[in-house]
């Protein structure tokens, strides 16, 4: 089978993240692979050993992408492709995404393509379905469960917490939800492995685009970060005297009486 994964570098929201002139600031920053796309790597590795083929993992991204690849190698992947815009446009959007996407896979031959449910930073969830439009195959998003028997393909999919069972076929697309399975660590032999597996660099040349083909359509005009949590207060004293002084903060300061 030919099993592709679709991965974002994002930045890790564990940690602190600065923001300088509206624009989160990289320097410093740590980055990871999409939470959401290890458990599609993690489907796509288990595909693989079930029903043969090989796993590429494609990102648009910059040189830097190269270490979330190797992760994706290491964590048991075959073939990394990294389409570097880098040289080529400063700002890209989800229309510039998916457009790179759709002329990537243009002359491929796919079975299925898995992608996060959603990227935790820019977190507009619209890379897969996009992607599966402009190729004109059908798609599942936010799966929780997977079986393939031939062409037919049985999905279980999270809808708010309930669940509902989608049949469909392949060539497919899905998105993955937290709870699909549980994304393996890359071992030491996988790392060195992956030194060797190949990983393809593209750019928009490659792929017969210029810039104008991929102009971001939107613009990101003010990015901020929520205002500062205060601490919360402690009441103290008689359980009734608690109960009075929290009724009038209620309708004095929070004025949600
Ligand atoms: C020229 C250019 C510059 C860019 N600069 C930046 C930047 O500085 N910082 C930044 O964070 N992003 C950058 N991007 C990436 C771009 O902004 C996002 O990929 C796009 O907007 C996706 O939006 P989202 O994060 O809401 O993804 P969502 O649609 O929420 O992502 C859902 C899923 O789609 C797939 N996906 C999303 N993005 C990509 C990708 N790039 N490659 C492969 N699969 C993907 C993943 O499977 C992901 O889990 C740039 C893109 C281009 C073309």
């Amino acid at each position: 089978m030919n099993i592709y994964v679709l991965m974002k570098k994002t930045f890790d929201t564990e940690e602190k993240i600065q923001i300088d002139g509206g624009v989160i600031e990289e320097e410093g920053a740590e980055f990871i692979i999409n939470p959401y796309d290890e458990y599609a790597i993690e489907e796509a590795i288990k595909i693989r050993d079930d029903h043969g083929g090989e796993v590429t993992v494609v990102t648009v991204g910059d040189e830097e992408s190269e270490q979330q690849l190797r992760t994706a190698l290491a964590m048991g992947a075959d073939k990394a492709v990294l389409v570097n815009t880098e040289d080529d446009l400063e700002d890209g959007d989800q229309y510039s995404t998916v457009r790179i996407l759709e002329a990537y896979f243009e002359d491929k031959d796919v079975d299925i393509i898995l992608a996060g449910n959603v990227a935790i930073d820019e977190a507009s969830g619209q890379v897969g379905p996009r992607l599966a439009d402009k190729l004109d195959i059908p798609y599942v998003t936010t799966i929780t469960n997977l079986e393939i028997g031939g062409e037919d393909v049985k999905i279980v999919r999270d809808v708010e917490g309930d669940e509902e069972t989608v049949e469909t076929s392949l060539p497919l697309l899905v998105t993955c939800q937290q709870g699909l399975n549980e994304p393996r660590y890359p071992s030491l032999p996988g790392i060195m492995k992956a030194k060797k597996k190949p990983l393809e660099e593209l750019e928009l040349d490659d792929l017969d685009l210029d810039e104008d083909d991929v102009e971001a359509k939107t613009e990101t005009v003010e990015v901020f970060l929520p205002p500062e949590k205060e601490a919360g207060r402690v009441l103290e004293g008689e359980t009734e005297d608690q109960v009075k002084e929290l009724v009038s903060l209620l309708k004095t300061e929070a004025k949600v009486l």
